[in-house]
């Protein structure tokens, strides 16, 4: 067989990412390979698009010594797994990648890989795991959306035929999956809420009467790059934030008047101007049009202030039940020293104060440092200290030199990189008791907590937290104890 040739599989497993297995005897695929009769079915190959249960056609993209990757083209018979997804957009929009998939088999794999990974991978063996904490909310679960303005418009293959009628050079929507610059034109996104849908119609509808420019990543004219709303979970906040190329507060003016009138249930309006190349949709500066240009949210008992260029957990909801895991694995008793590592808009070192001595938490961002601290004042927390440090560099010496005492517990929560070697050395110098490890990204995970094994801390337990369903991402929470 080579590259480009199609063959029928049976599906029985899950690898990852949207991608099925099927075992097949490797003579069948490797030119050259006899068959082994005493290893049958010994060959994996990886089908794209594919879940266990199914039956595909696939066409073969990579074929190695061990395996093959390829990418179904055909659904033959449909695992039992499958349901039909919601949303019109699915299957081209890069939002949802599994949304044809019943949830609680999506929660059953995200699951399943956590645990090979810990087990395969890392090499771990006596720990205990904890079941998968389901998303409360399966759609409108999310309190942010970014959507993006693009002059060339992804054509669907019907729309493609009637392409003197439709606009393609105005598209306000979502990216299709690994193609930067063009974008989906989308009308309803279940992702979050209602109004988010309003405010996203209403925006282009308005655009597009003015003629307004759609900047372009080619030429690096125009106007509009970015819609960016952020919508409370526990207040009635909502913000509406434009991200332009340039200013135009006469446009924003009339914008906001209009849209205040269409969705009265907007409370913020601001524009944020970009003027980098790179396609971000924060800016370099922002102007406020209406409201306080801050939303409120809670998580547990404590609320934020909730900036449009800051980060904060986009599921709400489910922030709460993984910070409560954090909580419940770390078991303090009140007496305790915690360091937060990572610790964004100090969202965790809120959520923990209450039941320590002190947090001291560590971050690089300075605007996150001061929405931080502004947290802090909010719900009247003193036992709480930010400091600003660079975790690729050693942050032993602001340590000392400041005088912090040693932590009992810390919680560590990096971005998907996972943490610097120098950083997991530091850990191992400060010694901690505990180390509650929070992560988007349990390949990192794992290596890092393999490091931590070596120097003598003990993996005790895992529990995932499914904060995105319909995607492939995966939060999961670990436990590590000193020896
Ligand atoms: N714990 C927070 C934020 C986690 S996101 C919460 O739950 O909301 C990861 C954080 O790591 C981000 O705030 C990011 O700014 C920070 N970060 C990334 N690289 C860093 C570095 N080199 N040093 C310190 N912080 C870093």
């Amino acid at each position: 067989m080579k590259k480009g040739d199609i063959i029928e599989l049976k599906i029985d497993r899950y690898a990852f990412e949207g991608k099925g297995i099927a075992r097949i005897d490797k003579s069948l695929i490797v030119p050259g390979t006899k068959k082994d009769e005493g290893k049958p079915n010994n060959y994996v190959v990886f089908a794209d698009g594919s879940y266990p249960g199914d039956t595909v056609k696939t066409m073969l993209l990579k074929i190695k010594n061990s395996y093959a990757e390829s990418k179904v083209v055909e659904v033959l018979t449909p695992s039992p797994y499958r349901i039909p997804a919601k949303c019109r957009y699915f299957g081209l929009c890069g939002g949802c990648k599994q949304q044809n998939l019943d949830y609680e088999i999506q929660l059953k794999f995200k699951q399943q890989q956590v645990e090979e990974i810990f087990q395969k991978m890392g090499g771990f063996r006596d720990f205990e795991i904890e079941p998968i904490i389901p998303s409360e909310k399966v759609f409108y679960y999310r309190n942010k959306m970014e959507f993006s303005f693009s002059d060339k418009r992804w054509l669907k293959k019907e729309e493609l035929a009637d392409e003197k009628i439709i606009d393609k050079n105005f598209a306000l929507g979502l990216h299709i999956p690994n193609i930067y610059d063009k974008v989906l034109d989308i009308e309803e996104c279940f992702l979050q809420s209602k109004a988010s849908n309003q405010i996203m119609n209403f925006t282009r509808e308005f655009f597009k009467k003015k003629n307004t420019p759609i900047y372009s990543t080619k030429t690096h004219e125009g106007y509009l790059r970015n819609l960016v709303i952020k919508q409370s979970h526990h207040t009635d906040d909502l913000m509406v934030n434009l991200v332009t190329a340039s200013e135009d507060d006469d446009l924003m003016v009339e914008y906001t008047a209009d849209l205040l009138k269409e969705v009265p249930a907007v409370t913020t309006v601001i524009n944020n101007i970009n003027k980098k190349l790179a396609s971000v949709a924060t800016g370099d500066y922002e102007k406020v049009f209406h409201g306080t240009g801050y939303i409120y949210d809670s998580i547990g008992d404590y609320k934020f202030r909730v900036s449009a260029n800051s980060f904060f957990q986009t599921n709400s909801l489910q922030a709460e039940k993984l910070y409560a895991t954090a909580l419940e694995f770390a078991q303090l008793s009140g007496d305790e020293v915690i360091y937060d590592l990572y610790s964004g808009a100090g969202t965790i070192t809120i959520f923990m104060s209450g039941r320590a001595k002190q947090v001291f938490a560590f971050e690089s961002i300075e605007a996150a440092i001061m929405d931080a601290a502004e947290n802090a004042n909010l719900n009247k927390i003193k036992n709480v200290n930010f400091i600003q440090a660079d975790l690729y560099k050693s942050f032993l010496p602001i340590v000392k030199k400041d005088e912090i005492p040693k932590p009992d517990v810390m919680i560590i929560d990096p971005p998907r990189s996972g943490m610097h070697p120098i950083t997991i050395q530091d850990t191992i110098e400060l010694s901690p008791k505990k180390i509650v490890y929070v992560s988007c990204n349990p390949g990192t995970q794992v290596r890092d907590i393999k490091f931590l094994a070596d120097a003598g801390y003990i993996l005790k337990k895992i529990r995932p937290v499914d904060m995105f369903p319909h995607t492939y991402h995966i939060e999961n929470v670990a436990l590590l104890e000193r020896q």
